[in-house]
């Protein structure tokens, strides 16, 4: 791989890693925060951005253009930056180009946000949307915060306690389970992306107020997965 294609991959990975820290930002400040870690190896700054803008190739792009490119690539998964790249790098290198955007993002998003995305083309910026209705609120206080799966209890630095409502059949699309006091559970967040997740069982002596259908459905459904 040519020492460009390689910073220009660096740079657009580092870009990516920004991008879902603060989503708000403009690309312009991830592009040059990338280029900037990129360059503290040893590297001038100015040639990490020649590299990422094209420099000496017949397409050499603006700042702005660049960003441009970044912008339509982190929020809509355009494919133009990809190939703008590959336009402008040898074979081989344009080979490497095409593996780099495929390695999109693809963690999982959590079960009991509604309904699911298409994974790797929308910035998630936030992997769990914890939908505390009033009634989770209410089981939580009445749970005292405690985890009802491992008995966690956690106080933030300012002496509040911290905990999680989990539907048990998660609201949305496909599950469409109730908000109902029968389907809450009061968790720690460990123990919660593990019920998301169907990693660990709904124990019905713990989760003692949730009905038998909902148990069941969790470990039928959730965590083996049946249709
Ligand atoms: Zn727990």
């Amino acid at each position: 791989m040519s020492q460009r294609i390689a910073d220009c991959l660096e740079v657009l990975d580092l870009v990516r890693s920004l991008a879902r820290q603060s989503p708000r930002s403009h690309s312009s400040e991830w592009r040059q925060k990338a280029i900037a870690h990129v360059a503290s190896r040893g590297v001038r700054t100015k040639t990490v951005f020649a590299h990422l803008v094209g420099k000496n190739t017949n397409d050499t792009l603006s700042a702005n253009e660049i960003d441009q490119l970044i912008t339509e690539w982190i929020k809509d998964g355009s494919p133009l930056l990809r190939q703008w790249l590959a336009r402008s790098c040898s074979e081989s290198d344009a080979e490497r180009v095409a593996r780099f955007f495929l390695t999109e993002d693809t963690t999982p998003i959590a079960t009991d946000i509604g309904e699911p995305e298409p994974t790797g083309r929308h910035l998630v910026t936030t992997y769990r949307v914890l939908r505390d209705t009033a009634l989770a609120r209410r089981i939580k206080a009445d749970m005292d915060y405690t985890c009802q799966n491992c008995s966690a209890r956690i106080v933030l630095g300012n002496g509040a306690p911290y905990a999680e409502a989990h539907h048990v059949k998660p609201l949305g699309a496909p599950h469409n389970g109730p908000d109902h006091p029968g389907n809450i559970v009061c968790v720690c967040p460990n123990c919660h992306v593990m019920l998301d997740y169907g990693a660990i069982v709904a124990d019905p002596t713990k989760f003692s107020n949730v009905l038998p259908d909902f148990i069941s459905y969790h470990n039928d459904v959730i965590l083996r997965g049946k249709a």
